[in-house]
């Protein structure tokens, strides 16, 4: 028996040991599951309750779920280019709209009992991203600094245990650390537009040196995106040391505006459909 068929032999054991000390749970009830191959933990009937992005319309640039298909970008997306404001990063691919429903599972992130949540997490993001971005050729994976909220709340950074976990099932080098938080930011979502890029604008900047990203496809990994703002100020960085292309993956996204939502306001978004 070669070497590697025995060490997975091992691993499998070791697998069916630890699933009979800690069955999987459902992520977003704790309902005891199956054990399953693809590791997605999210039983039935929440299943039925959550909505995934891979089967809403989402806005082409921020990745916001509309309720409207008729729009290619949602109102916010559509103001910022209406009005100037710069968008730095190509597009966000998200898991899940960010709703009630959703929230009890994207808080077992923050949850230090419940790990087994990052396998489900980016099994799903990394579907999304073969599904929405197949043909990006990523060079790195990078997190958005945390805040000191963030690690203060649970002692360690979700964003970067979803990204060690996106290097191993992509194979694309994960850089921890690529970027420092400059100062600590206001809550994105008490804000409206302006506010909010004032509120980013600086708040990030590049730790390692330029050459790092340098005409690399870059994805940027958060857990919630409210506005997009974040990223792409982690993308406003980035190209500025010189990044050829920025994504972001996320696991929930607000949803857009009502006004695109119901796409009650056709002549003002005809413009962009
Ligand atoms: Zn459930
Ligand atoms: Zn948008």
């Amino acid at each position: 028996m070669k070497f590697n068929t025995v060490l997975k032999y091992v691993k499998s054991v070791l697998d069916g040991f630890w699933d009979l000390l800690y069955p999987p749970k459902c992520v977003f009830c704790a309902a005891l599951m199956e054990v399953r191959r693809d590791k997605i933990y999210i039983c039935e009937s929440c299943r039925k309750t959550v909505r995934f992005c891979a089967n809403l319309h989402c806005c082409a640039v921020c990745g916001a779920p509309m309720v409207s298909s008729e729009y290619k970008y949602c109102a916010s997306c559509y103001n910022k280019r209406k009005n100037g404001f710069p968008i730095y990063f190509e597009r966000i691919v998200g898991v899940f709209e960010y709703n009630d429903d959703s929230k009890q599972g994207i808080l077992a992130l923050k949850n230090a009992q419940r790990l087994d949540a990052y396998d489900t997490y980016s099994v799903l993001l990394h579907g999304m991203l073969l599904s929405k971005l197949g043909g990006v050729n990523f060079d790195m994976i990078v997190t958005v600094p945390p805040s000191r909220q963030r690690m203060n709340g649970i002692g360690f950074d979700q964003c970067v245990r979803l990204a060690e976990k996106l290097e191993k099932l992509t194979g694309v080098k994960y850089v921890k650390g690529c970027m420092k938080r400059n100062r600590e930011t206001l809550p994105q979502k008490s804000l409206n537009l302006g506010q909010r890029m004032t509120s980013i604008s600086g708040a990030f900047s590049l730790r390692v040196p330029g050459d790092t990203v340098r005409n690399k496809t870059v994805l940027v990994i958060d857990d919630i995106a409210t506005t997009g703002s974040t990223v792409n100020e982690c993308a406003r960085v980035l190209k500025e040391a010189g990044a050829r292309a920025v994504y972001g993956g996320v696991i929930a996204i607000t949803p857009a505006p009502s006004a695109v939502r119901t796409g009650s306001d056709s002549n003002r978004y005809a413009a962009v459909k």
